[in-house]
């Protein structure tokens, strides 16, 4: 048994399904350390590709949780909720607070995912576009669109097409306002393009083509009695719906970690046995870019569960381990026989 002076303090900044896997797998191979998990969610650990639900009548945050807080309790992982990283000082292994208190640490894994990009030429427009990327985002929006109402999706990510096909399961209306990041992460070549949005059509959506973010002149609050949003388009037409719902893919939620002395370009940059340029430091999930020597670049890996056997794999290297990353899911879109999408990042269960 470790004694308290030599018990090392693993800290996951993350409750998302990186940072919970890591905590799991971190309890698992050092039965005696201490592990915290820091997150600024209210809410335990829930998979975001079950907030579709909420339009199938789903709006009880209780059912979307993945584990009840006994699971947390019985394998000694501190949870600390509502807690926002503000900085992070690697040579003093020091995590600083939003609220000012610090937390020290001897291993830290950065777990922070990614949050909704949107392009600049429609930032002045936040107000009026609902988000999908929370529970609290997701029952706002499902409570503004209402029984077979009309839903303006700009971008069309692979995150946003799924959300369409509970919405068109659910006898919603779906106008796709495409552009380049239609099917992201995948990334899709000119030729494949025109099967892809046929499929789209196929499944239900109505895809306006050509106009994208660059193409939008405005999004504005319709009058009373009308529909509550409308686009208006550079080339003077214009869409009427009830939400308009951003999907430009995501970018990494790394700001805490500017300053810490860690390389960042796009997500925080680790090796591929997902160590930072700090070795006390790793990264997993949606917020790391790793290094690829076959493509000789740093890249990002998505879908669920790339993001969870990155959890586990920083977990076991951080115990100890020095197991290279290798991806748990292929990356590539079809179109099937029967002409349906099918993506391996749909595929979670
Ligand atoms: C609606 C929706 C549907 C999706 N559908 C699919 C799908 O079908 N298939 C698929 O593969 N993927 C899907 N995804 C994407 C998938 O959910 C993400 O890839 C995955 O959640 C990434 O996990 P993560 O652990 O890296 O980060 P996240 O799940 O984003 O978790 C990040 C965590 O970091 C915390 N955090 C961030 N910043 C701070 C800070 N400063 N201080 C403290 N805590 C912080 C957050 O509170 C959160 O707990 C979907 C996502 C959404 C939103």
């Amino acid at each position: 048994m470790a004694t308290a002076k030599n018990v090392r303090h693993h800290v996951v900044i993350g409750s998302g399904v990186a940072g919970s896997q890591a905590a799991e797998t971190l309890r698992e191979c050092e039965p005696d350390a201490r592990v915290t998990i820091l997150t600024l969610s209210s809410l335990l650990f829930y998979n975001r590709y079950d907030l579709p639900k909420v339009f199938r009548g789903h709006r009880d945050w209780r059912e979307f949780l993945a584990y009840p807080a006994e699971y947390y309790r019985e394998r000694r992982i501190g949870m600390r909720r509502c807690s926002r990283v503000a900085g992070v000082d690697a040579k003093r292994r020091a995590i600083l607070l939003d609220h000012k208190e610090e937390i020290r640490f001897d291993t830290l894994l950065v777990a922070s995912g990614g949050r909704g990009y949107v392009p600049e030429e429609l930032s002045e427009f936040r107000p009026l576009m609902h988000p999908f990327s929370s529970y609290t985002e997701a029952m706002v929006a499902a409570n503004e669109v209402p029984d077979r109402g009309h839903v303006i999706m700009l971008g069309g990510d692979m995150i946003g097409l799924d959300l369409a096909r509970t919405l068109l399961d659910t006898r919603h209306r779906v106008t796709l306002v495409a552009g380049p990041q239609t099917f992201w992460p995948h990334e899709v070549g000119a030729d494949e393009r025109p099967g892809l949005v046929a499929a789209l059509e196929k499944m239900g959506i109505e895809v306006v083509e050509g106009a994208d973010a660059g193409g939008i002149a405005s999004i504005e609050k319709g009058a009373r009695g009308l529909s509550s949003r409308r686009v208006l388009f550079k080339d003077g037409t214009e869409l009427y719906g009830d939400v308009v719902m951003p999907f430009f893919g995501l970018v990494p939620s790394v700001e805490f970690m500017l300053g810490s002395g860690v390389d960042i370009e796009r997500g925080l940059l680790v090796n591929p046995a997902l160590r930072t340029t700090n070795e006390g430091i790793y990264a997993a999930g949606d917020v790391c870019q790793i290094w690829s020597d076959a493509e000789r670049r740093y890249r990002f890996y998505y879908g669920w569960k790339n993001v969870r056997a990155m959890g586990d794999l920083a977990a076991r290297n951080i115990a100890g381990g020095a197991d290279p990353w290798v991806p748990a899911q292929d990356e590539t879109l079809h179109v099937t026989a029967d002409g349906n999408i099918q993506s391996p990042f749909w595929e979670y269960e």
